[in-house]
């Protein structure tokens, strides 16, 4: 059993692979903090899209989503507006199957939908995030606010408008192509047979090839005998797998769902205990109320897990993310701030418990 304990940030289809992660494995994740998500991009055809503005990644200072254009703050103070309308072709076309916005499975959920600027919109799901959500009020690490009833019905809108819109996507593409196996209603007997029959390539053919792999990297942490490698695009294998062995298939977020964790599409944003507005006491630099960075912060200085699995971005590449587990706080603080990409995050707990501190 692994000696870490490990608080995880993620997009709903990230958590959703911890989730399967801990359901099928002994795995050391402990601390689920779910972002909300409409949606997220492919990092080449947005150096691409960034280009037709005359810009570079790295002319900028910061990213947004707001009132239907991505709003870029240039490091020169200047702000450029990009329509979704015209930025929908460099979504990531798994996106456009996900009928989750807010992190259903998580302890904590954030996102900035439904709260005034600079504050987030924080929900707490489980026994475990209440007690965290309490634990860092106490402490003086952030202070919170009701959401007003026009807030909470806004955040409800979405998340059933994402829902519904992708739903439709769903019906035609099963219609066209395979069967999305993750909106699958069966019972968990008929998972065990399914997942029984199932390797790598099987993997391939109803996620990967159909485009439905999100490139969270579970697929790729959880193989025994590590013969998957994930590359920019999407999982390779290399090699022949051992005839009992299923595990990619098994936790990937986009196979079949164990009734424990399947969520339910007619409650919008899922099941949970309270939704309230937030804030951080401690720092600044977040994307919105930095309230990610100061939940790590505060399970970090308190003990309450022995890592973080957070995504930061590469010095060298501007803005493209990359995965890493801390202990270090300032290494938390430095990775705040959204990066509209995607990176395969569960490469980052592959041979943890090799690693030397
Ligand atoms: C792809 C994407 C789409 C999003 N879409 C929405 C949306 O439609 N509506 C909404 O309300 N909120 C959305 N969010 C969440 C929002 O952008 C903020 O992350 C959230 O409000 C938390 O803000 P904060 O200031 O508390 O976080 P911060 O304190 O700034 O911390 C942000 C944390 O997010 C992690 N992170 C950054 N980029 C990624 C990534 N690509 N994948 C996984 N983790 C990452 C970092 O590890 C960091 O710890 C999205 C986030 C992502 C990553
Ligand atoms: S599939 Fe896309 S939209 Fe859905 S949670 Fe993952 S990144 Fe966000
Ligand atoms: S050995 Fe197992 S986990 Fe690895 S690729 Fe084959 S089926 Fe998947
Ligand atoms: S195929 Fe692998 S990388 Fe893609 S969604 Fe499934 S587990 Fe994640």
């Amino acid at each position: 059993m692994s000696e870490h304990k490990i608080a995880m940030v993620g997009t709903p289809c990230e958590i959703m692979a911890a989730s399967k992660l801990q359901y099928y494995t002994d795995s050391p994740i402990d601390v689920k903090l779910g972002l909300f998500c409409m949606e997220n991009f492919s990092y080449k055809y947005f150096e691409n899209l960034l280009r037709e503005y005359d810009l570079k990644m790295d002319d900028i200072e910061k990213f947004q989503i707001d009132k239907g254009f991505i709003s870029l703050l240039l490091k020169t103070k200047e702000t450029v507006k990009i329509p979704l309308s015209i930025a929908k072709r460099i979504i990531r076309k798994n996106c456009n199957i996900c009928v989750e916005l807010t992190s259903e499975t998580s302890d904590i959920s954030i996102g900035s939908i439904g709260s005034d600027d600079n504050w987030s919109t924080l929900i707490i799901r489980t026994k475990k995030g209440e007690e965290i959500v309490n634990g860092a009020i106490k402490q003086k690490f952030i202070e919170t606010k009701e959401l007003t009833e026009t807030q909470f019905k806004l955040l409800n809108k979405i998340a059933e408008s994402k829902i519904n819109k992708n739903i439709d996507t769903i019906e035609r593409r099963e219609f066209l192509a395979r069967p999305v196996l993750y909106q699958r209603d069966i019972n968990d007997d008929s998972i065990t047979k399914e997942i029984s029959q199932s390797q790598f390539l099987d993997l391939k053919s109803n996620v990967i090839d159909v485009g439905a792999c999100v490139l969270c990297g579970a697929c790729e942490y959880a193989c025994p005998d590590s013969l998957i490698t994930i590359n920019d695009t999407k999982p390779l294998i290399k090699g022949e797998c051992h005839q009992d062995c299923h595990m990619c298939f098994t936790v990937c977020p986009r196979t079949y769902i164990p009734s424990d964790l399947i969520n339910d599409n007619s409650k919008a944003l899922g099941d949970f205990i309270k939704i309230i507005s937030v804030k951080s006491l401690k720092h600044t630099q977040g994307q919105d109320g930095s309230i990610v960075t100061t939940l790590l912060d505060y399970l970090l200085t308190n003990n309450i897990v022995t890592d973080a699995l957070i995504v930061d971005k590469k010095d060298h590449l501007a803005w493209k993310p990359y995965a890493k587990i801390t202990k270090d706080i300032d290494e938390v603080v430095k990775s705040g701030g959204t990066k509209y990409s995607v990176c395969p995050v569960f490469k980052a707990m592959k041979n943890i418990d090799e690693e030397v501190y």
